[in-house]
């Protein structure tokens, strides 16, 4: 790979080696566009095959982040960082203390986060040693309730897509995953604990659910016995409303789009296309689909707040804001005739542009 051709070709601006001997740190930070503020993006530790690969992975993330930022209404770019190591291995206080002082060194043009393979008491210590860091214990928490609230919001709006009434009673839902994301999306179509509670509660009809992992399935067999079990492979070609995948990238390709039988696709999971293609191929087949950044944007949004003093109240409000932004989305998708994904793509790209021109004249601050 070409870095300074990529980096040309997609946008970003900087990549950032480090290594500290001391600890055997050793990783990247890729910031990929600061048009609408500082780059905010995780710190994931992976046993990566190669450099290579921990770059690219890098590259990808970031912008994915300036996307899900300028879509999700943030002042915020898109960044991320890479560790590359076992994660069993080379997480220590030390090791993340070294990782804070890189950040820092960055003076505030990336602010870093959890992501795979490290936690918030791994943000701790980070925090020891720089003031760029969001997602730490006792703040905003566990985001994966408030990303399932954003992803409730979306799916009522795709709803309202589809049917014209945006109302979960007597609607049928398909959900792949019941680990964090989906289980919290479960209560909220059964209309237990939601977030906000002036919410008024609503009752999905019917929901059946998929997991791989057997404390999963008991842990939703004993709670809500009401939700139905199905083996992994038939969660595609379930006749319901909406497939909500929330549990792996990619379930969106060649083998699975022709057995769908929903209404749309609504979800936590991330790059769960496998490919463009496979959007435009759901828009041919009359698949509402909800770009994934944009519904899955409740964690970003949330851990935004604490920059700005975070309270939960008002994080919340800011993610029910999901509903409006894919409404637009949707809107763009009918007005240009391109798949939703395309749009969301638009969207973005169309925001960090208008934003970048009213900046244009000098304003005295
Ligand atoms: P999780 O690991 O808590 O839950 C995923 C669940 O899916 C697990 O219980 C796992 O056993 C199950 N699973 C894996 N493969 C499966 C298969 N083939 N069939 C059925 N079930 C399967 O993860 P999560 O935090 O809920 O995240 C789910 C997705 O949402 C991921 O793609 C993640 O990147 C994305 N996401 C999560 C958040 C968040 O706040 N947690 C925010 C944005 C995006």
């Amino acid at each position: 790979m070409e870095k300074f051709e990529y980096m040309e070709k997609y946008g970003h601006e900087q990549l950032v080696y480090f290594f500290d001997k001391i600890t055997g740190l050793r990783g990247v930070t890729c910031i990929h566009d600061t048009s609408l503020g500082p780059a905010l993006g995780g710190t994931r530790i992976w046993n990566y095959e190669n450099e290579e690969e921990a770059i690219l992975d890098a590259f990808r993330l970031s912008r994915g982040m300036t996307y899900k930022a300028a879509c999700a209404g943030l002042n915020l770019g898109g960044g991320k960082t890479v560790l590359y190591g076992d994660p069993k291995v080379v997480k220590s206080e030390a090791y993340f203390r070294s990782l804070g002082r890189f950040v820092q060194s960055l003076n505030g043009r990336y602010i870093t986060a959890e992501d795979v393979n490290t936690n918030t008491k791994d943000m701790s210590y980070v925090a020891m040693e720089t003031d760029y860091v969001v997602g730490l214990p006792g703040k905003s928490g566990n985001p994966s309730p408030v990303t399932a609230w954003g992803i409730f919001m979306g799916i009522k709006a795709t709803l309202k897509e589809v049917f014209g009434d945006d109302s979960i009673k007597d609607r049928s839902f398909a959900v792949q995953g019941a680990g964090q994301t989906g289980y919290y999306l479960i209560k909220y179509l059964l209309g237990e604990d939601y977030p906000d509670k002036n919410y008024k509660t609503e009752k999905a009809s019917k929901i059946y659910f998929t997991e791989i992992n057997d404390d999963h399935i008991r842990r939703m067999k004993n709670e809500h016995p009401q939700v139905e079990f199905v083996k992994p492979d038939d969660i595609y070609s379930l006749e319901v409303d909406i497939f909500s995948p929330c549990a792996l990238g990619a379930v969106i390709n060649d083998v699975t789009v022709p057995q769908f039988k929903c209404k749309a696709i609504a979800g936590s999971a991330n790059n769960v296309l496998k490919d463009a293609v496979h959007g435009r191929q759901l828009k041919e087949r009359g698949i509402l689909y909800a770009p994934d950044y944009v519904i899955n944007a409740g964690g970003l949004i949330n851990v935004y707040h604490e920059l700005q003093g975070y309270n939960r109240d008002m994080a919340v409000k800011d993610v029910e804001l999901i509903y409006d932004r894919l409404m637009e989305i949707y809107k763009i998708s009918k007005n240009k005739n391109i798949a939703t994904s395309d749009a969301a793509d638009r969207f973005a790209e169309n925001r960090i542009k208008i934003i970048k021109e009213i900046e244009s004249n000098y304003i005295r601050r």
